[in-house]
């Protein structure tokens, strides 16, 4: 096992180096039959066959065999990253319900402490009536006995005065009526508003639920295949394939041409590159990107 971990390493070195040299000195370091399959330096940095391997079975593929694999692989691995994104998004979406819900929630209790706090008010301003209506009741009876000019203008002045503080009285009584009355309004909106968000919430949570115990299964699955999959490329073009991956911002590592450009950086392919890659005789990248290119019917396309 140790044995076959350092041959592993001793293989992924040269990667490295091949990435940087020319391409004719790389000829000279494999055979000529070698040399055929193994993609020049410039075109692929960090590809190259696996004939000394001979471990798994992959150097049995032909190049055709092997881009279909590795696109099929990144394909894999792009649903993976999808179901990512999107188990990713849909837990915020719960949250922003949840905090409408409570924000509703206090809302409609700030109301009714509001309601309450009007009510008393009214209650006070209808002791306040009482209160004057008994006073004034009391002063017309005295009225009756009056001994003088000043007592009955005093007395007036009295009536007058408390006659004035019940209009006020009810005055507020009128003002805190029509905003209590505005805030019940209100208090029956939120309700219906919380009602809505709240069976949102619900569906949204049991969605949630559902896409996350789905998305598991169906990433175990894909990830099942992927390894599969993987068993059957050979460790260094893996690497390679893994390494590119992860230095793309899409993480695309395969792409086909699109418009007679790289499907990843979009920049154009020269008509020879082309045909060279429509060929499928060698694993050919881009030399703007690294990015492995194959041709839009290997991919499926067209
Ligand atoms: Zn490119």
């Amino acid at each position: 096992m140790a044995k076959k971990e350092k041959e592993v390493e001793k293989d992924e070195k040269p990667v490295e180096k091949q990435a940087k040299k020319p391409a004719a000195k790389k000829g000279k370091e494999v055979s000529a039959e070698k040399a055929e399959k193994v993609i020049p330096v410039a075109e692929t940095p960090g590809v190259s066959d696996a004939d000394k391997k001979g471990k798994t079975g992959a150097d049995d593929l032909s190049v055709e065999q092997k881009l279909t694999n590795l696109y099929r692989l990144q394909t894999m691995l792009s649903e993976i990253d999808k179901i990512k994104t999107l188990r990713g998004e849909l837990p915020l979406e719960v949250q922003d319900l949840e905090d409408e819900v409570a924000g509703l929630q206090t809302r409609i209790q700030n109301f009714q402490l509001d309601t309450k706090d009007i009510d008393t008010s009214i209650g006070q301003q209808r002791i306040k009536i009482t209160d004057s209506n008994a006073l004034i009741n009391k002063y017309k009876e005295q009225l009756d006995n009056v001994r003088n000019n000043r007592e009955f203008d005093s007395l007036s002045k009295e009536i007058e005065f408390q006659g004035l503080e019940v209009e006020l009285a009810e005055k507020r009584i009128r003002e805190f009526t029509v905003e209590s009355k505005a805030i019940s309004e209100e208090i029956v909106k939120s309700k219906a508003l919380l009602g809505e968000r709240q069976i949102d919430l619900k569906s949204k949570k049991e969605e949630l639920d559902e896409i996350i115990s789905e998305t598991k299964i169906q990433e175990e699955q894909l990830r099942e295949k992927a390894k599969q999959l993987e068993t059957t490329i050979e460790p260094r073009l893996l690497a390679a394939f893994k390494r590119i991956r992860k230095s793309a911002r899409n993480g695309l590592a395969v792409v086909y041409i699109q418009r007679d450009a790289c499907g990843g950086c979009f920049n154009k392919i020269p008509p020879q590159r082309q045909l060279d890659i429509k060929l499928r005789k060698k694993i050919i990248v881009c030399e703007h990107c690294g990015r492995i290119m194959i041709d839009p019917q290997l991919a499926g396309i067209e």
